[in-house]
């Protein structure tokens, strides 16, 4: 099998199952536009036509082939997430990643690997983008979703794009924005830190003394990453005594959380969420043991910093364990949610439903975070405060980190694509068919062309 074949296979399989094309509008109105050409975008983009609606297009800022994270400010060896999880494919084992891996490797291959190599996860977006032919444009960034007449506009600096829905699969950050604590932003000059998920000069820090701050996933694959590239020192500082060794996400795939959690009610849905921010996410074994390994690396548990100082060339950074001195700091702390930190919807996120508009939590696990994410529909709609505000939101979908709290792990997290993605695709082509209703009602009752030409003799 090569990859060639797996291309014929792939096309057989989308012609067994009817499958059309993806088209242009005669109207230049499109029917969905989808912010973001990652898999959550990609995916969206198949889902849909899977569905029959076709006229769709994908923008996403960055250039071909560097959508999304993995080959821009990723920086693990591999992805977190098991290997066999499958999440864009619709179920066509001709489109997973096993399948593409597998064309290249062989089924040997596949076996000899335990988790997909970042840059293979990448590979494999890009072969799923070509072979499903998604119209995407790159180096294209939304800055405006302006409601117009019952229709969107969107606005890409002096491009303007018109679409009857448009999807905002803009990411983990999508829903907000990577958080820098003004503890550090206020004390330094931005050439001194840098968040993970912006490029890091490593080139220039060999040698040197970096600080990271954060006990996740990524604080580790970025100390591994600089102490690969010839940093000298690496102290990962961490606010907790311990690192959570219990991975909630975990439980979640095996008993059924990812799929269901839009069953619940809001109670649960926010208690579970609360507990879930509480409990936070271990690395993964091989990453800590990567970066634990390596010469330089240094672990400070139960230290938050406490100030931070621009001393010098540098920065010196104060514990409850004392003062120490370094050369560049990297931030990994996350994210914050709210549509207000959105560029691109200033002009409807007051009108925004917010789960602290619908849920008052109890006290003890009542949290702002959660109370400033979107309450959205099942299908990922956002919902308006006024009816006004539902007027002019509900053909606007977040199928990014916001979706949280209101439909559980679904986008940007592969364990929960699978389920979400239908979700989404199915629910917009409701509401496509819904706008639409009167006329294809019309149709309907109006349709009289004879099918039957028998003649009793
Ligand atoms: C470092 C890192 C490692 C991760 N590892 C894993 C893992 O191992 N397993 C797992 O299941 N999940 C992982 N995740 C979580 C999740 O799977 C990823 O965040 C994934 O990239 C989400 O896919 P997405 O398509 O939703 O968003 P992205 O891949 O981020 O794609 C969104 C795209 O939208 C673009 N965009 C955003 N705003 C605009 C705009 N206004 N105009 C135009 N384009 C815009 C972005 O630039 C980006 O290209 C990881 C996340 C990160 C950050």
């Amino acid at each position: 099998m090569s990859l060639a074949d797996l291309n014929a296979r792939v096309r057989h399989d989308l012609a067994t199952l009817n499958i059309g094309a993806f088209a242009e509008p005669s109207d230049g109105i499109y029917d969905v536009i989808i912010v973001g050409g990652g898999q959550s975008g990609l995916g969206a983009a198949f889902g849909l036509l899977r569905e029959r609606v076709s006229q769709v297009l994908v923008l996403d800022e960055n250039p071909a082939g560097y959508e999304g994270p993995w080959e821009t400010y990723a920086r693990m060896v591999t992805l977190r997430t098991p290997k066999h999880l499958t999440a864009i494919d619709f179920a066509m084992p001709s489109l997973t990643f096993r399948a593409f891996w597998e064309a290249q490797h062989g089924s040997e291959g596949w076996e000899a690997i335990d988790k997909i190599p970042r840059g293979d996860w990448m590979a494999y977006l890009r072969w799923y983008r070509e072979i499903l032919n998604i119209p995407l444009r790159n180096d294209t960034r939304v800055d405006l979703v302006e409601p117009a007449d019952g229709l969107y506009v969107v606005r890409a600096g002096t491009q303007r794009f018109k679409a009857r829905k448009v999807v905002l699969a803009t990411g983990i950050q999508g829903g907000g924005e990577w958080h820098v604590p003004p503890l550090i932003a206020d004390a330094l000059p931005p050439h001194l830190y840098a968040h993970t998920s912006q490029p890091i000069d490593f080139a220039a820090l060999q040698g040197k003394r970096i600080a990271i701050l954060g006990g996740g996933a990524s604080a580790f694959d970025n100390a591994h990453h600089a102490l690969t590239e010839g940093v000298a020192e690496a102290h990962v500082f961490v606010r907790r005594n311990t690192l959570p060794t219990v991975n909630p996400i975990r439980h979640m795939e095996a008993a059924g959380f990812i799929a269901r959690f839009p069953a619940l009610n809001d109670a649960d849905k926010y208690a579970v969420m609360s507990s879930f921010f509480q409990r936070n996410q271990p690395p993964t074994n091989d990453t800590f043991a990567r970066a634990a390994a390596m010469p330089g690396f240094h672990l400070h548990l139960g230290a938050p910093w406490h100030a931070v100082e621009h001393t010098g060339d540098g920065a010196t950074v104060t514990t409850l364990q004392g003062r120490h001195d370094f050369d560049f700091l990297i931030v990994s702390t996350g994210l914050i949610t709210d549509p207000a930190l959105r560029l691109e919807l200033r002009l409807v996120e007051s009108g925004i439903r917010r789960w602290k508009d619908v849920y008052a939590a109890p006290d003890d696990i009542a949290n702002d975070l959660i109370d400033n994410h979107p309450y959205l529909s099942p299908g990922f709609a956002f919902t308006g405060r006024t009816p006004s505000d539902e007027a002019k939101l509900r053909g606007l979908y977040a199928f990014n980190y916001s979706a949280l709290i209101s439909c559980g792990l679904s986008a940007s997290a592969l364990s929960g694509l699978k389920y979400a993605l239908p979700k989404l695709a199915s629910g917009i082509a409701d509401d496509l068919f819904r706008d639409d209703s009167a006329g294809k009602l019309a149709a309907y009752y109006a349709y009289d062309e004879p099918e039957f030409t028998g003649v009793a003799s």
